[in-house]
């Protein structure tokens, strides 16, 4: 979230943030209102606190009984009157919080400004496969080879799930391998974060769990709890430091984890309903870095150059997005997309996202605590963050199965996977 002293003295700024974002900005007037009230209370309670203080000094003084009641009583009410202010500045705090979570971050000013159609293409890797057949989407592809079973996932949890079979599921493993190797070789911590986390820190990283619009909440929620299902990794990657303070010395802290994902999808209705281009679940290696301010940018590209070598290294096509301000989402100061090509999408093949790389700036981190201090300055400063996906497996399989397909009806394996899938090519089982 921004800082709330920050939006009462750049209000103009932030609206026309609000609006490039499409974003509606009312919560700005209403954070202007409740900060300017805040301070005054602020003072207030100082002011009435400092009062205090001296009737204590002037109780050495009294001497007669009633004099020492008298300045007991005036300090019982001074207390009682702290007590209300207290009370008073509870209830604002919670009305600023839930106002400030709805503005979003601030937007690099390089970042294309508009909506889905200003997304701009920065740079190109590779080039659309041609066939000499008529290729199949990786659905038909998944049952020629006995890859996935949707049916079954539908049986058992519902549309959108699936079971992954034979060298579909050794094919995930594969990527989460290569994935993960990828970033411990670039010098990324590997972790397995838990897949659920605190409705805190889900709002922490910019996620509203307790919004009552299904459609907008994203996330499943656990009866009786306060827990989510993640939707990311980078909510649990970002909550795993929550309220500490590194040394500058200690920065930056790079991660790469391995959760799977859960995203109820509410809204997406009738989009990208077949297959696994768009599920309810699925398996994820994310990469996290805790920087500090001065280094923030120059981490974001180095996240997106991995990001880049991985999908080189699987020899697919794709292009890289400098996301428009209407798409960045909440917490994202600027975002790089990779869309790979997929054969099989829409009527003769269309690009599909495959990773996402925000720079966050201070944005999360400031609900999450999470500082720095170090020798240049005094007192402490809130840390960067950072997240990009290593791999999102069912979006990597959709592009693998797609592009690697033969004539025979076979698919070859990229080679960076093979010795985790023990093979090279994938034929239909006898
Ligand atoms: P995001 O955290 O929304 O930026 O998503 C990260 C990556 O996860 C995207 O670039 C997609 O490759 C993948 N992804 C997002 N949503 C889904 C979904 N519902 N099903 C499968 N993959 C997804």
């Amino acid at each position: 979230m921004l800082d709330a002293g920050f939006i009462l003295e750049n209000a103009d700024l932030v609206k026309l943030n609000c609006k490039n974002r499409g974003v509606s900005d009312v919560a700005v007037d209403r954070v202007i209102v409740f900060e300017t009230k805040r301070k005054e209370l602020e003072q207030k309670r100082g002011e009435t606190a400092a009062k205090k203080n001296e009737i204590s000094k002037q109780f050495p003084q009294a001497k007669a009984p009633e004099a020492k009641q008298a300045l007991r009583d005036q300090a019982a009410a001074i207390d009682a009157e702290v007590g209300i202010i207290d009370d008073e500045l509870k209830i604002l705090k919670g009305d600023l919080l839930l106002n400030q979570f709805q503005i979003p971050n601030m937007t690099h000013p390089d970042a294309p400004v508009g909506g889905e159609d200003a997304n701009k293409v920065v740079a190109n890797f590779g080039e659309p496969r041609t066939f000499a057949f008529k290729p199949k989407d990786h659905v038909a592809l998944c049952e020629a080879l006995d890859l996935a079973d949707f049916e079954a996932g539908t049986k058992v949890a519902g549309q959108k799930f699936y079971f992954l079979k034979n060298e579909g599921a050794l094919l995930e493993i594969a990527l989460v391998q290569y994935a993960m190797q990828t970033a411990v070789k670039a010098g990324y911590t590997p972790v397995i974060t838990p897949d659920l986390a605190r409705v805190d820190v889900l709002e922490g990283i910019g996620f509203m769990p307790r919004d009552p619009n299904p459609d907008t909440r994203q996330v499943y929620t656990i009866a009786d709890t306060d827990l989510c299902l993640i939707a990311t990794a980078e909510i649990t990657l970002g909550g795993m430091h929550r309220d500490r303070i590194f040394d500058e010395a200690e920065l930056p802290k790079r991660y790469v984890g391995l959760s799977h994902c859960f995203r109820t999808e509410a809204g997406a209705a009738g989009r990208d309903t077949r297959g696994l281009y768009r599920v309810h679940q699925f398996t994820k290696v994310e990469m996290f870095a805790f920087c500090t301010p001065e280094n923030s940018e120059a981490i974001h590209q180095e996240i997106r150059a991995l990001e880049e070598q991985i999908f080189i290294g699987l020899g697919l096509a794709f292009h890289v997005i400098d996301t428009a301000t209407g798409d960045l989402g909440g917490p994202a100061y600027r975002k790089y997309d990779l869309e790979a090509w997929m054969p099989g999408r829409g009527e003769a093949g269309a690009y599909g996202e495959v990773t996402s790389t925000s720079n966050c700036t201070d944005f999360q981190a400031r609900r999450l605590g999470i500082r720095y201090k170090g020798k240049g300055f005094k007192g402490t400063r809130f840390v960067h963050t950072l997240n990009g996906t290593a791999v999102a497996c069912t979006r990597a399989l959709v592009a693998i199965l797609e592009n690697y397909q033969q004539a025979d009806g076979s698919v070859v394996i990229p080679e960076v996977l093979r010795p985790w899938v023990g093979k090279d090519v994938i034929v239909p089982r006898k």
